[in-house]
């Protein structure tokens, strides 16, 4: 980020269920590293499927129950389908479809056992089975998957580099090419019948609502490398990251939606009040 340049954050939850207190501190984080600057709230809602009305209802009840404010209008990701549409074009010479699913994929890397199977961010590292199909080849059953060793070639770089300002300051985070091609492997940009992927809606919105501090859990670092090469293809800037903890359930595990029993909706019917909360998450109301 540029020096003295006003930060602007945001928390950009996905409408498919109750936010739990995983939600509650990544949304009070976001809020805080923007103090002073400016907080966004972005509804990651591109999978039509899972994510419900109600529940985006339920995002602005909670987080505002916590005393959050964030700037009006909300950008909601099912409203920007034509520019990520967009944005999948000026890759279009970098990708290639695919028809492949996971069995298939699974066959091709040919382990006895799933857990024997090279995995990164994005699950299993794609083979490489349908690369060097053209574009033009299209169906409907395909996703399109980006070719990595040439986004790299393309932009003449070995190494890509990022900074997080919780996770050694003031270094830059490096992974080398191989490293991307052996740990990551050619991602999905355009999942079947979702006409994008979170990866490309993200690294889309964040450049357009410029975002220039990026707050999240750990649990999407690996997934931050992604981002980057994407910023580098379409030209936007690399904001500043600040990957946060997680919270995590009595045995250790990360809080997912299922856990309803630790939903802020269900602590607030409790009578809790937000600040006991903050307390349970180990911040200072
Ligand atoms: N919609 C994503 C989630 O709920 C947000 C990820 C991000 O902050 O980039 O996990």
């Amino acid at each position: 980020m540029a020096g003295g340049a006003v930060r602007r954050t945001r928390f950009a939850p996905s409408p498919t269920g109750l936010l739990h207190l995983g939600h509650a501190y990544a949304a009070c984080i976001a809020a805080r590293s923007a103090s002073p600057g400016e907080f966004l709230l972005r509804i990651e809602d591109i999978d039509r499927d899972r994510c419900k009305p109600k529940f985006e209802t339920t995002i602005y009840e909670d987080l505002d129950w916590l005393g959050l404010n964030w700037q009006h209008p909300v950008l909601k990701q099912s409203d920007r389908m034509a520019a990520y549409g967009k944005a999948l074009k000026r890759l279009d010479s970098l990708c290639y479809p695919c028809r492949c699913r996971r069995g298939d994929i699974r066959a091709a890397l040919s382990a006895p056992q799933e857990h024997a199977l090279p995995a990164g961010p994005d699950g299993l590292i794609y083979p490489g089975t349908c690369r060097g199909r053209s574009m033009a080849g299209i169906g409907s059953e395909d996703v399109i998957r980006l070719d990595v060793a040439r986004a790299f070639d393309a932009l003449g770089l070995d190494r890509l580099t990022f900074r997080d300002e919780a996770i050694m300051p003031g270094h830059d985070h490096n992974l080398s090419r191989e490293e991307f091609l052996n740990g990551i492997g050619d991602v999905i940009l355009s999942r079947r019948s979702m006409g994008t992927s979170y990866h490309l809606a993200v690294v889309v919105d964040d450049a357009m609502q410029r975002i220039n501090v990026i707050t999240r859990g750990k649990d999407l670092f690996d997934s931050t490398w992604i981002h980057v090469l994407l910023q580098k293809l379409l030209d936007y800037p690399t904001p500043l990251y600040h990957h946060h903890r997680l919270i995590r359930d009595s045995h250790g595990r990360r809080l997912a939606k299922r856990d309803d029993a630790r939903a802020i909706r269900h602590y607030r019917e409790e009578g809790l009040t937000s600040d006991d909360i903050r307390l349970m998450i180990g911040l200072t109301p």
